[in-house]
């Protein structure tokens, strides 16, 4: 066991995982609970998002209480997560079942929180990237419930392209391609297939909606494009296994792409730089590159 300096602290805390081989747990054990009831804290506001949005409420305006019997939350109980758990999840006042939702959405946004945290470290851009994270968790929880894509939301998402520019090193070039490179192909997939589905069930959808396109293009902007290629992989091949689990289990044949595309964006916004970078490399000369000194994954990968 040995002290760390607060310099020693504040270099991990600002490089990210690929440093912090470097550094003792000390640091892991105190900066991880933080994260995580921060982002539970958030995840319970995407709860209300999530719930109100579609139906037009007021996000601030009334407090939270009970669905069933309108009891108002107190305050003890509002406590992310943990509040669920002590109650057994039921209401205090009239003992119905609070849905399991909840705990859920605030957990996956706490640990995502701590996933970003590893990745890109104690920084600017991890903080854009976990608010990048908590428009997608609202996004694919409400595809899934209204099959609807609320377009402020992807109006926000590709608004981080703009903070974006000022923190990682994307050039505008690198961002309008990634606004297009999935999206257009997704457009025109859409268009095509719409018009085979016209003229053999005479219904008007698309094979893949209007809102997925919207929300590759948005993240496009703000991710540029490496990521969005391994988003886009990811995306499909989650939605093929998710797909075919949601037909057997329901029996329908239509799903939310949304929450599958979104699960794509995060691994991608996570790894994609690396992995699409040493994927092209290798495609390209079909040789390995030179590993990079600290480059986590041509470390990993490449020994
Ligand atoms: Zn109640």
């Amino acid at each position: 066991m040995y002290q760390m300096s607060g310099q020693a602290l504040l270099l991990a805390a600002q490089a990210g995982w690929k440093e912090w081989k470097f550094y003792d747990l000390g640091f892991f054990f105190m900066a991880v609970p933080i994260v995580f009831l921060y982002g539970i804290a958030i995840g319970s506001f995407l709860n209300v998002v999530i719930i109100r949005l579609p139906r037009g409420e007021s996000l601030i305006k009334r407090a939270s209480h009970c669905m069933t019997c309108g009891a108002k939350i107190r305050i003890i109980d509002l406590i992310p997560v943990f509040s669920w758990i002590f109650l057994k999840g039921r209401c205090h006042s009239c003992g119905e079942k609070i849905s399991v939702r909840y705990p859920i959405v605030e957990s996956l946004n706490g640990l995502l929180y701590i996933a970003n945290f590893f990745v890109f470290g104690f920084n600017l851009n991890m903080v854009l990237m976990c608010i990048f994270t908590s428009l997608l968790i609202v996004v694919a929880f409400m595809d899934w419930d209204t099959k609807e894509v609320d377009l402020r939301i992807l109006l926000l998402i590709a608004l981080l392209a703009v903070p974006g520019h000022f923190v990682n090193d994307l050039t505008i070039k690198q961002r309008l391609i990634g606004m297009v490179c999935i999206a257009l192909p997704f457009f025109i997939i859409g268009e095509v297939s719409r018009v085979f589905i016209r003229k053999k069930t005479g219904e008007d959808y698309r094979g893949i909606e209007l809102g997925d396109t919207y929300l590759m293009a948005a993240a496009g902007l703000y991710l540029g494009w490496k990521p969005m290629i391994l988003a886009f992989f990811v995306g499909i091949m989650t939605a093929v296994v998710g797909g075919l689990i949601q037909k057997k289990v329901s029996g329908e044949s239509q799903f939310a792409f949304c929450p599958y595309l979104c699960i794509g964006l995060l691994i991608g916004a996570m790894f994609g730089e690396e992995i699409v970078t040493w994927w092209l490399g290798w495609l390209l000369s079909s040789m390995p590159p030179e590993p990079e000194p600290g480059h986590y994954f041509s470390a990993f990968f490449l020994r």
